[in-house]
């Protein structure tokens, strides 16, 4: 253990920390599933970094692969350089991620973070269609820059900017009525009328598993009838893959499971491996009509995280294991949740793979289990709306039986809390 004046943190840190409020202790030290904290009292990590641990906490041979380079006075800050660090990785993620998918994208590293991946593909869709204005869905988050604000559609975390921010148009995501809204026949007919006052977007930005927004998760059939909309009017379709892709709901990129190919991918949080800073904004060859230096930043192209993700890539996609285990993983905590949803009324859950939702009937019974859960050595945190839904992104590494741990802990708690 070690003695630590926790009270630096109230005195000097800004109140706009959210997670670590949830969670009174210091952490110390991380391995695969676990923290440990300053009392070495051990946590299993289901929170997963909000998805940036999808190959857990230190993980041995990306471990090993950045000791190596830094060793070896490897580049840390190369900016635009071709390095042999940033080389390496676009070759293995061609080899081992596009050309298997058949995907054909050019690859932008718009800035550190998922926001800038964001802001770039809507900056990009702008710029190839001549048009401004950008399709979002409800519950739908992209990211706290002015840009990928204005797509998020939560009021909560949109008035810390005032208002107005860049012209977005909400739709409903798929089951907001519940599943009411089968098609877009009735969209299309109001971007057909000119009378209507919508104007035709540059894009349509969605995720196929809201996150943030609760877990909500797009049916595969609604996707393609997303993709169709936008290929039969010429409006270009983003999927923001920043926390679902990556492997998180099985496949590497979450809308494989609807076969469509979008014109422009976000990718974040668990593309550099180790937990690192890394962003990459894809796209179709024929919609690179960036000039050079149109959108830069210092710390874009991060090498020792072109290092760890290059690792990530040839350690758990040169075959589909991982995704096999996800699924599996998945289901495994599906059961569960669908067994307390069966022993007590009020509760139901969503997800697909390893991204799972437990919903309760508000905020003050959803933050009791996390609370509890915290005090019996686990740690998950809150999402949706009103922040009623207690959301899993374990690393996707976590093995059957601390799944299994981290659930039991999980079904105690909800018993207490609406049992
Ligand atoms: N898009 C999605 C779907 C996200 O979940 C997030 C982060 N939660 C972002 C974008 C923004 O990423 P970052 O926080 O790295 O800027």
């Amino acid at each position: 253990t070690t003695t630590f004046d926790d009270s630096i943190f109230a005195d000097r840190e800004s109140e706009v920390r959210s997670y670590s409020r949830g969670w009174p202790t210091v952490f110390t030290t991380a391995k695969g599933s676990w923290l440990t904290d300053i009392n070495g009292r051990r946590y299993l990590d289901f929170f997963g970094g909000a998805g940036a641990l999808n190959y857990g906490h230190n993980n041995p041979a990306f471990k090993r692969a950045l000791i190596d380079y830094l060793e070896n006075d490897g580049i840390t800050h190369g900016l635009d350089m071709n390095t042999v660090a940033k080389g390496e990785f676009l070759q293995s993620f061609t080899d081992r991620i596009l050309l298997p998918r058949d995907l054909d994208y050019k690859v932008q590293f718009p800035g550190p973070t998922g926001t800038n991946a964001v802001e770039s593909a809507l900056k990009l869709a702008r710029k190839v269609t001549g048009r401004t204005s950008i399709i979002n869905f409800t519950n739908a988050f992209h990211g706290m820059t002015l840009g990928s604000l204005s797509v998020t559609g939560n009021s909560m975390k949109r008035a810390g900017a005032g208002i107005p921010l860049v012209h977005a148009t909400p739709m409903p995501f798929d089951n907001y009525f519940d599943g009411v809204v089968e098609d877009f026949s009735w969209f299309e007919r109001v971007l057909d009328d000119s009378g209507s006052g919508l104007n035709r977007p540059a894009a349509v930005i969605v995720e196929t598993v809201q996150g943030e927004g609760g877990v909500n998760v797009a049916r595969p059939e609604w996707l393609r009838a997303l993709a169709d909309l936008c290929t039969s009017r010429d409006i270009l379709l983003i999927v923001d893959d920043v926390q679902m892709g990556c492997g998180r709901t099985g496949p590497f990129f979450s809308f494989e499971v609807a076969g469509i190919q979008p014109d422009i991918i976000t990718l974040s949080k668990s593309i550099g491996g180790y937990g690192l800073p890394m962003a990459l904004t894809l796209f179709k060859r024929e919609l690179d009509v960036w000039e050079p230096g149109e959108h830069n930043g210092t710390f874009r192209g991060n090498n020792p995280a072109f290092v760890t993700a290059k690792a990530a890539v040839d350690t758990y996609w040169s075959d589909d294991t991982l995704e096999k285990e996800t699924v599996a993983k998945g289901e495994l905590i599906h059961q569960a949740f669908a067994g307390l949803c069966d022993q007590y009324p009020g509760i139901s859950t969503r997800g697909r793979g390893m991204a799972q939702g437990l919903v309760f009937e508000d905020a003050d019974k959803a933050g009791k289990v996390c609370s509890q859960a915290f005090d019996n050595g686990l740690l998950a945190e809150t999402a949706g709306p009103s922040d009623e839904v207690v959301k899993l992104l374990p690393p996707l590494t976590t093995t059957t039986e601390e799944l299994e741990q981290g659930l039991e802990i999980l079904a105690t708690a909800t018993r207490d809390a609406v049992g």
